[in-house]
C-alpha cells in the first residue's frame, strides 16, 4: 500500500545566474522531513541548480491542504491548488493559476493535472494562452531543452501572455500595452 501523502512548498531561487520566482512544488512523500528532502533535491535537478541555491517554506501535506481549503474539495485535487479567498460574503476560492512545477511522481501529477482541467472547464482557473505559440495553461509547449515552458508574462484578465519560449512577442502591443 502506497503511505505516501503529497505535499506542497513554496519554492524559490537564489541562484544569482538562474533565478526562479516564487512557485508552488508538488512531492510525494511520507513524512515532513523527506518530503523536504525530496523537494530540494528534486527541484536542484529540474531547475538545474545548487540544491544551496533553492529555498523554499511552509510544507504542507495533504490533509493539512484540505483542512485549511475554502473551496470545493472535488476534484481530489482541488484543495491542493487552492492559494486564497477572494474575501466578501460572495467570495470565492483562487487557484494557482501560474504554472503548477510538478515535481511529483506520475500518479501525483496525474491527480494535480486532473483537477487543473476540471477548474479550468468550471471556469474556476481562467486558461491563459500565450500570443506567441497559443500554447496555454493546461498545454505548455517545450524549450530547447525539452522542458514545459512557463509565463514570462501574464494577464490573468484577459488570459493573454508570452511564454518562456516567445520571448520576443514581450513587447507585443496588446502586451506592452498594459505595463
Ligand atoms: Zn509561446
Ligand atoms: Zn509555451
Amino acid at each position: 500500500m502506497n503511505q505516501n501523502l503529497i505535499w506542497r512548498a513554496v519554492a524559490f531561487s537564489v541562484d544569482p545566474a538562474e533565478k526562479h520566482d516564487e512557485v508552488f512544488v508538488y512531492v510525494d512523500a511520507p513524512d515532513r522531513e523527506s518530503a523536504k528532502l525530496r523537494i530540494a533535491e528534486r527541484l536542484s535537478d529540474e531547475w538545474g541548480i545548487a540544491p544551496d541555491y533553492i529555498e523554499f517554506y511552509n510544507p504542507s501535506n495533504e490533509t493539512e491542504l484540505r483542512d485549511i481549503a475554502l473551496g470545493p474539495q472535488h476534484p481530489s485535487g482541488s484543495p491542493l491548488l487552492e492559494c486564497g479567498w477572494t474575501g466578501g460574503p460572495e467570495g470565492s476560492a483562487v487557484y494557482d493559476v501560474d504554472p503548477v512545477i510538478l515535481v511529483a511522481s506520475p500518479s501525483l501529477r496525474c491527480v494535480l493535472e486532473t483537477a487543473y482541467n476540471t477548474l479550468i472547464h468550471s471556469d474556476l482557473i481562467k486558461e491563459a494562452r500565450c500570443i506567441g505559440c497559443g500554447c496555454t495553461d493546461s498545454h505548455a509547449c517545450l524549450d530547447k531543452f525539452r522542458a514545459p515552458c512557463h509565463w514570462l508574462q501574464v494577464d490573468r484578465e484577459t488570459g493573454i501572455g508570452v511564454c518562456s519560449c516567445c520571448e520576443s512577442y514581450l513587447n507585443h502591443p496588446s502586451i506592452s500595452d498594459r505595463n
